[in-house]
């Protein structure tokens, strides 16, 4: 019942004559999206003339929205495990040991101290001879020594 072949509906671009089936005029491909609601779910030509379906617009690889979609979101993740630095251990007790939570650190204005070896001594420092300081069970805080 189409005058037209396959093969000129298929390769229909937007602006391309032919001659419509359905109104039997010669008219142009009018690129027309196809809404669902206010959501764009494919694109068709139709007869500019018309308005008649003609063919549908293959979507282009990687360019359809919901390809668009995914890559974006993609690239995001792979941005975001590139640029988020990985999470920090947490603090537990035990594991990590400061000089400056230890028995023996004494702090200093000018140098910390550590009373067991006798030497100066960082904060941050770490000491096989760590002993952690006792903490006052009714605060919770450490015992100012
Ligand atoms: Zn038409």
């Amino acid at each position: 019942m189409l005058k037209m072949s396959n093969h000129d509906m298929t390769n229909l671009r937007s602006g391309a004559a032919a001659v419509c089936p359905a109104c039997r005029e010669e008219s142009l491909a009018k690129r027309t999206k196809r809404m669902e609601g206010w959501t764009c779910v494919g694109e068709y030509f139709a007869c500019a003339l018309c308005g008649a379906h003609w063919a549908d617009v293959e979507p282009d690889k990687g360019t359809s929205h919901e390809k668009r979609g995914s890559e974006r979101l993609e690239a995001l993740a792979g941005l975001l495990g590139e640029s988020v630095p990985e999470a920090p251990k947490p603090l537990t007790p035990g594991c990590v040991t400061f000089c400056k939570d230890c028995l023996h650190f004494m702090r200093h204005p000018f140098r910390d101290r550590c009373l067991l070896h006798g030497r100066d001594t960082g904060s941050m420092d770490d000491c096989a001879s760590f002993e952690r300081r006792p903490v006052d069970q009714n605060t919770g805080e450490e015992e100012k020594s």
